[in-house]
């Protein structure tokens, strides 16, 4: 009990005895228990008395001076107006009251204590630190940091917030708080259970209750009584502490996840860990670097904050409220508040789109200034005779998109346009466009597609089209024959062949044009950097144009086409009938199955699709040809089933597919390499197996093979998962045949990588920058970063925002530059 305070057992005692002897002023060992009131109540009140109770508190040395001269009715009444008052002051004083906030140290200023010493420079190799050194710094550099520099821009994954000071009875399960109270009780002791396993007990209070914190170690060194009697020592009775940790309930009730726990020298004074009370962060790790040695290297780095130059210029940051990139990397790393952290990150992130778009642009306007490329009039005789053999009218969405490219194409400035459109927006036809252009003009075309299905589909298609105009055309993949591949590197050469489709056949082949005008790249996303430029560098300056049938979310679309001009077919033919969907469970495939045989009966086909189950693709197969023989034999015994998997030679697999084609199966069942180019338009259902496998674009692709002729068809997505999740994801598909919002819900489910199918072919590497979250960023950086260039292309005028650009969009391309 502190000094000053009155002995209230002692007191209470007194005045109880003599309450129940009858009040008549008993004589004690010492003194008469009017004497003994008297001396103590003689005594200043206890420190922290409240003032209202400390003239009570006189009044009662007095009261007690008279009291011979009271009535026993009166002297009973006092007793009881005594031991009242003693009773609420002692719970007064005894009572914690809040206590303030620990102050929390400043990570400049440890650090600027150090300053003066040795200075630390941006390019100091971090093993020159005292505070990582030689060992610790070798380790580091397994996460590629090197410098001061380097550890400064490796940005924490995550912050855990410590910040917010909590009263004890307002804790709430699954918060990260810090909390500040008085030491109850402390203990430490050996697990009764694990002799290897110390037990620390921690009990603190503050105005509102109390909680138990507990740690553990383990190791037989913690489980020495001299170990354990030093712990309880470090956190004496009555001392004040504040904890960091994550709330969590247990059976006991509520309390901290393994906190962090330092005592305060008094109240509101500051504490020493750079964990407690603060936004931490939480760093991304290596094996052998734990996030100690980080936060220790980026604390002793942190004084060189204040030679990092901003290479934004200050206009722009002001126009577009970004915090300075000092503050930003300082307040990335030890943010003094949540709102800090938040704009330090938009300035982060904002940096991140920047330089990109900042690349792109400029990248676009260097195109743009090439004058050597083939001019292709759209005037012509083969363009005027393809619009009268067209079979239909074009959309205005296509013939919009034909316009822009015909005036790419007339002009000495390469072409270098995307083509989005929803599966059977009709895609092809507009590239068909563009060949003729080229080929009008003297100029020869190749159109590269990612697989032999798909480059075989435009082949089918475009051969009935070019007999008409009596142009030759042919198709070069893995598969042609020698003899067949010789005789069209000759056409090629001589220029006799004018237009050649095929796959990667193109680049790998010893191919030379003899005048290449233009290039079309199919599911572009597909291919390399490297693959696209090698394509191009067959031709001078050839025409480019892109075309993808996975529409993507405009995020997606800058952050992978900034350079492109992009033209979108957002509108469907005529007359297409929406492919009625349904999520279907395990238990309803009878409904599946019964729906099946009914449009079979009508002469209607059938896909049924398995997802890749296994990494292997020897093991997917096996599932897929275990199912075909089922399904075979069990299922449709009356049906012809096909087959088709990856490990099929691609004639066996044209073989498959020309023999669905003429509809001498009536179902075939596939692993995923259906998903593209395959045209059967009297299919009519699309049953998906395990759908939930799948990314809701490569679903709607999938989905797009059925609907293409003018009977209701139907897509059964198989899926017998309950989470809830992935009812939501796929119900998206039972209410949307809107390529570019379910593009976009696939984004917000499952990120990008989803969406572009399982390569993230050219995605960057962000440290934080998230598509999804970002988007508002996203458009500012490209609007800052097309101002800039419209302003100054080469960035002469501003050298060290060209000197970052270098660096950064190097980086960010993987060292590659996009074509
Ligand atoms: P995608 O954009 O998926 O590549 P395609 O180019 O394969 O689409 O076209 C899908 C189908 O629609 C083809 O059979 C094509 O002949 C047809 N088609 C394309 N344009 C039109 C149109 N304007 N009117 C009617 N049918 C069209
Ligand atoms: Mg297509």
């Amino acid at each position: 009990m502190a000094t000053g305070n009155p002995d209230w057992i002692r007191l209470d005692k007194a005045l109880s005895i003599e309450a129940d002897k009858g009040c008549t002023n008993l004589q004690g060992n010492q003194y008469q228990f009017n004497e003994f009131l008297c001396l103590n109540f003689g005594q200043s009140p206890p420190t922290g008395t409240p003032t209202s109770d400390r003239r009570k508190w006189q009044n009662f040395a007095a009261q007690y001076a008279d009291y011979s001269n009271l009535s026993v009715a009166q002297r009973k009444t006092l007793i009881s107006q005594t031991r009242q008052f003693l009773y609420e002051l002692r719970k007064t004083l005894e009572t914690p009251r809040e206590l303030p906030p620990p102050k929390l140290p400043k990570t400049t200023a440890i650090t600027d204590k150090k300053a003066s010493l040795r200075p630390v420079t941006l390019d100091q190799s971090l093993n020159n630190l005292a505070e990582v050194g030689y060992k610790r710094g070798e380790l580091l550099k397994r996460l590629g940091l090197h410098t001061v520099k380097d550890i400064l821009f490796y940005y924490p994954r995550d912050h855990i917030d410590y910040a917010r000071q909590v009263a004890i009875s307002n804790l709430v399960a699954g918060e990260t708080v810090t909390i500040v109270g008085t030491v109850k009780r402390c203990n430490c002791f050996t697990s009764p259970k694990n002799k290897k396993l110390s037990i620390f007990e921690l009990i603190l209070r503050d105005h509102t209750g109390h909680i138990k914190l507990n740690r553990f170690f383990a190791g037989t060194r913690f489980t020495s009584r001299g170990w354990q009697e030093r712990q309880k020592r470090i956190y004496p009775l009555g001392s004040i502490v504040a904890a960091s940790g994550l709330v969590k309930q247990n059976r006991y009730g509520i309390t901290l996840d393994n906190p962090e726990i330092e005592v305060l020298d008094s109240v509101g004074s500051s504490i020493e860990s750079l964990k407690i009370g603060r936004v931490l962060p939480v760093y991304p790790l290596t094996e052998g670097v734990g996030a100690d040695l980080i936060r220790k290297a980026i604390i002793a780095s942190l004084e060189a904050i204040k030679q990092i130059r901003d290479p934004l210029p200050r206009v722009l940051r002001e126009q577009y409220g970004l915090m300075g990139l000092k503050d930003a990397i300082g307040n990335i790393h030890f943010p003094e508040t949540p709102e800090l952290l938040a704009h330090a990150r938009r300035r982060l992130v904002f940096d991140e789109f920047f330089y990109l778009q900042l690349g792109f642009l400029q990248r676009r306007q260097e195109q743009k200034q090439v004058h050597n490329s083939a001019v292709f009039t759209p005037q012509g005789k083969l363009i005027k005779q393809f619009d009268d053999i067209l079979p239909f009218k074009l959309t205005n969405a296509q013939q919009r998109v034909i316009n822009e490219i015909l005036e790419d194409l007339n002009s000495v400035t390469p072409m270098n346009r995307l083509v989005q459109g929803d599966v059977g927006a009709g895609k092809t036809i507009v590239a068909v466009f563009a060949i003729l252009a080229a080929l009008q003009s003297g100029y020869q075309a190749a159109l590269m597609a990612p697989t032999e299905v798909l480059a075989e589909q435009h082949y089918r298609k475009f051969i009935p089209w070019f007999n008409q105009l009596y142009l030759p055309v042919e198709l070069l993949t893995g598969s042609t024959k020698k003899a067949k591949r010789e005789e069209i590197h000759r056409q090629l050469q001589t220029g006799e062949l004018p237009l050649l489709v095929g796959t990667h056949a193109l680049i790998q082949d010893p191919v030379n044009f003899q005048k290449l005008g233009l290039v079309v790249i199919d599911e572009q996303h597909r291919f390399g950097v490297q693959q696209r430029a090698k394509l191009l560098a067959k031709g001078k300056s050839p025409h480019v144009l892109t075309m993808t049938a996975t529409p993507i979310p405009r995020t997606l679309a800058l952050t992978l086409h900034g350079d492109l001009d992009v033209s979108q077919i957002d509108e469907l033919p005529p007359g297409r009938q929406a492919i009625q969907t349904t999520v279907l469970t395990g238990k309803e495939r009878t409904q599946a199955y019964d729906l099946i045989r009914r449009e079979v009966a009508q002469g209607r086909q059938v896909y049924i699709i398995f997802p890749m189950i296994e990494e292997s693709e020897k093991l997917d197969v096996k599932a897929a040809v275990e199912e075909h023989k089922k399904l075979s034999e069990k299922v449709f015994p009356d049906f012809k089933i096909g087959l088709l998997h990856g490990r099929m030679s691609s004639t066996a697999k044209d073989e498959v597919l020309t023999a669905f084609r003429d509809n001498e199966y009536q179902i075939i069942v596939s692993t995923t390499v259906i998903e593209v180019g395959v045209d059967v338009p009297n299919a009519t259902i699309m049953l998906i197996e395990n759908a939930e496998r799948f990314g809701l674009s490569q679903l709607h692709q999938l989905r797009g093979r059925v609907g293409r002729g003018s009977h209701k068809s139907y897509c059964l997505l198989m899926s017998s998962s309950k989470t809830p999740d992935v009812r939501q994801r796929l119900t998206v598909l039972e209410q949307s045949q809107d390529g570019f919002f379910i593009s976009e819900m696939d984004l917000r489910f499952r990120g990008p990588g989803t969406v572009l199918g399982t390569r993230q072919s050219g995605l960057p590497d962000f440290a934080l920058a998230s598509l999804v979250e970002d988007q508002e960023v996203l458009e500012l950086a490209r609007l800052a970063a097309e101002k800039i260039i419209v302003a100054d292309q080469t960035l002469g005028s501003l050298p060290s925002l060209k000197k970052e650009l270098e660096t950064r969009y190097k980086k960010l391309m993987g060292g590659e530059i996009l074509t």
